[in-house]
């Protein structure tokens, strides 16, 4: 039996850098993948896949650029869904390939089929052609989630379906009925509501993306609603019935009463670990809700040599997070003494149509925090860039603490909202003040100058003098 000194079983982006990063400084490291596609749901079924159609939706519909230069480019009539699938799937095989070609390159080992515990430090790794089994000093779990399937409601892959097989559509939907006004169910509900579909979402709170700023989930309500996105609040599913063909409409019963009948339905609320095929039993590590790994701040489980990193371990259950999970996990196994734990903050994007950003304490938590706090706001259509770009709706706000005028929190609604937030992330994380900010040269002209203008409103509400921009 081959040793190791680590293996890692799933090669998203959890496992994918932790591998690489423990082979970089010069360790033997397997790792175990069941898919033929490498990458995860970051690559395959989730982050780049979903990011790449809002991005194609936007360039067929020409949102952003209506009616600014005199002509209108409108090509959603000229595109098929083939062409709506092409550029992500061209994206999401590179990605793949770049994983696969990563871990090439640092001499990690690679073994396809399904990873399971023998016991705590070996491995059996399954195909359709064989069984082998190696065995790890350390071993890392990064295996992912999958999305969760109530048992009422009649998954097919054609007419009703979960975030994975929504990116196999072989025809646009004429509607499209949303369950779940998460991130995943907004994003979705954005893309196809850009592309022309009429969109119905179906949230059983009065709010959607509850972590959100209130002002912020707001807007982002209004902007959906003058797309023509239906938002359904307070309700959920009583009755989906699925129609023999697909002239025919699925029709849909509410708990509130309401009727709707749409062309296909998605289902995006919740996700569980894919944790079962792994048999943690036979390590004796310990189980959490919804399939989950238990561990502690360091992603070690309760065996010592065993960690777990990635959604397989829940919130926030990012890409972007679970990265850094995996070559934390690194450190601590073999003390490279470079990344002790993650940062106590880091942004969340929201890769709706308008983008949605964010870092640090909301309006809603400073007044349940009852902290003394003013806010300062900036608005897209006030930015001279914002003009060029034609930009209406969005605005920057800051949450900043009264006496030291210390930014507690950015916000951010509006055209790449998920990259501008990674100044206020700095901003937020150093501890900087209004003035700070206000101290900062920043290019003209740029979306960069809401964070400015956000600083001189605040100021403005903090001394009571209105300044004018
Ligand atoms: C629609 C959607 C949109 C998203 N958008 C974003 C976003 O914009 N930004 C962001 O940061 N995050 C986003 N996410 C979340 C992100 O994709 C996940 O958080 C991330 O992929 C989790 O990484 P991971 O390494 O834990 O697992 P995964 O990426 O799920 O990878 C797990 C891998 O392990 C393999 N595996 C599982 N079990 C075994 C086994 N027993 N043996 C061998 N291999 C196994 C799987 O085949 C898979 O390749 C999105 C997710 C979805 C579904």
């Amino acid at each position: 039996m081959k040793n190791y000194d680590l293996i890692v079983i799933g090669t998203g982006p959890g496992g994918e850098k932790a591998a690489v990063k423990a082979a970089y400084f010069g360790h033997r490291v397997a790792i175990v993948e069941k898919e033929e596609k490498f990458g995860g749901a970051e690559v395959v079924t989730g982050t780049i896949p979903s990011k790449t159609l809002k991005e194609t939706a936007l360039y067929f519909s020409g949102k952003y650029e209506k009616g600014l230069y005199g002509i209108d480019r409108d090509l959603r009539h000229e595109a098929s869904v083939e062409d709506f699938m092409f550029r992500k799937n061209r994206v999401s095989q590179e990605e793949g390939d770049a994983v696969e070609e990563n871990l090439k390159l640092h001499k990690v080992d690679i073994y396809h089929g399904v990873g399971s515990f023998e016991d705590a430090h070996t491995i059996k790794i399954t195909s359709e052609t064989k069984e082998e089994k190696i065995r790890g000093e350390a071993i890392i779990l990064a295996p992912g989630s999958y999305p969760y399937h109530p048992p009422d409601i009649p998954f097919d892959g054609k007419r009703i379906h979960d975030s994975d097989t929504i990116l196999e559509i072989t025809r646009f939907p004429k509607s499209l009925c949303v369950v779940g006004a998460g991130v995943i169910g907004c994003e979705y509900t954005t893309i196809f509501s850009t592309m022309g579909t009429k969109v119905h979402l179906v949230n059983n709170r009065d709010k959607i993306l509850p972590f959100l700023d209130t002002e912020v989930s707001d807007a982002l309500v209004k902007q959906m609603d003058e797309s023509g996105v239906s938002i359904l609040f307070n309700t959920s599913i009583k009755e989906i019935t699925v129609p023999k063909t697909d002239e025919e409409m699925i029709q849909i019963s509410l708990e509130s009463g309401e009727k709707i009948e749409v062309d296909m339905f998605l289902f995006a609320a919740g996700r569980s670990g894919n944790t079962a095929a792994l048999h943690c039993e036979n390590a004796g590590v310990e189980m959490g809700k919804r399939e989950t790994i238990l561990v502690d701040k360091t992603y070690q489980t309760n065996v010592p040599h065993i960690y777990a990193v990635g959604d397989a371990i829940g919130f926030p259950a990012l890409a972007s997070t679970s990265m850094d999970q995996g070559r934390v996990a690194v450190a601590h196994i073999f003390q490279t003494k470079d990344l002790d734990h993650l940062p106590s903050f880091f942004p969340y994007g929201i890769y709706t149509v308008p983008e949605v950003s964010m870092v640090g304490v909301t309006e809603d938590e400073a007044k349940e925090q009852k902290l003394d706090y003013l806010t300062g706001k900036a608005r897209y259509s006030d930015m001279v860039r914002g003009k060029i770009m034609g930009a209406k709706g969005g605005f920057l706000k800051l949450i900043f603490e009264k006496e030291h005028q210390t930014i507690l929190g950015v916000h951010v609604i509006g055209n790449i909202a998920t990259e501008i937030i990674h100044f206020g992330l700095a901003l937020v994380e150093e501890k900087k003040s209004l003035f700070d900010l206000i101290g900062t040269v920043i290019n003209f002209p740029s979306l960069h100058e809401l964070y400015k203008y956000a600083a001189y409103d605040g100021l403005s509400n903090l001394t009571g003098h209105k300044v004018k921009r």
